[in-house]
């Protein structure tokens, strides 16, 4: 009779337990769809890790396109290089990095409209016998190369950002050339290489400019900036749905001033 009541609970609890794991699958068709976001979250005060939480203004504005959207917002941390990609490819739905618009990201991908700017500076060291960057160019070899740069001059970005591609441009662009250029993974550690001296400038996005600086003694940035960019949402080609209904929040949260409050609680005013 004993074992009869053991194999009865059993049955209960196997077909309660199979039952309840069920009721997820039926609530699942009920389920929020996700927008998958893919960033690198290595670049305050827009994408950065506290712990295990992502914070930041990207992020923000994000969840508030999902909860406009009605869907849930997954983070994806990659390296940066490998966002156009994955949203071309559909891996992600969208990409966010304070990822500025170029000709050549749009052949692949397409651009929401720009909901921030960002500037191109130089970090260097605090004692940096250089003013401006201008500086490096100012004295000519005899084949009328700046001769400074072909001194050797190391400059540390991070790998395909616009920082990238500018240092990497020829001399006559004001690139440094691709032979004096270290590509990092993350800005951070860019920043540490010129820490350690491996590198003598970092070009790199104002906002993470100043978050590095702030966080790293002995480094200043300087006065000239390189250029002025625009960011914005990366969405597949083949999305465009889903891309217009970015947009139609992207302009309900700037119009509300969602958009702009976020970006003054992580860049307060006076830093501005
Ligand atoms: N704005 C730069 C770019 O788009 C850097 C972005 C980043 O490092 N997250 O290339």
């Amino acid at each position: 009779m004993k074992k009869i009541l053991a194999l009865v609970l059993a049955f209960a609890f196997i077909f309660s337990f199979a039952a309840c794991t069920k009721e997820p699958t039926v609530s699942n068709a009920h389920a929020k769809k996700e927008l998958v976001m893919a960033t690198n979250a290595a670049f305050p005060p827009y994408e950065y890790k506290e712990g295990d939480s992502f914070k930041g203004i990207d992020i923000e504005i994000a969840e508030a396109i999902a909860e406009k959207l009605g869907m849930t917002l997954v983070i994806k941390d990659v390296e940066f290089g490998t966002i156009i990609g994955g949203v071309k490819t559909g891996k992600f739905d969208i990409g966010m990095a304070g990822m500025t618009v170029t000709e050549d990201r749009k052949v692949n991908v397409n651009f929401s409209k720009p909901y921030a700017t960002g500037i191109q500076v130089v970090i260097v060291k605090e004692d940096c016998k250089y003013k401006s960057y201008e500086e490096f160019w100012s004295k000519f070899d005899e084949k009328g190369n700046p001769a400074e740069v072909a001194k050797g001059i190391k400059i540390g970005v991070q790998q395909d950002t616009t920082g990238d591609i500018y240092a990497s441009d020829t001399l006559d662009n004001w690139g440094f050339t691709a032979d004096n250029v270290i590509c990092y993974k993350t800005g951070a550690e860019a920043v540490q290489a010129l820490m350690t001296n491996k590198v003598m400038a970092v070009i790199i996005d104002n906002e993470p400019a100043k978050s590095f600086v702030k966080a790293n003694k002995g480094l200043k940035i300087m006065d000239a900036a390189y250029t002025e960019e625009e960011y914005a949402i990366a969405v597949s080609k083949e999305n465009t749905e889903l891309l217009e209904k970015i947009n139609k929040a992207l302009d309900e949260l700037t119009a509300d001033g969602t958009i702009k409050k976020i970006i003054d609680k992580y860049i307060p005013a006076e830093e501005k």
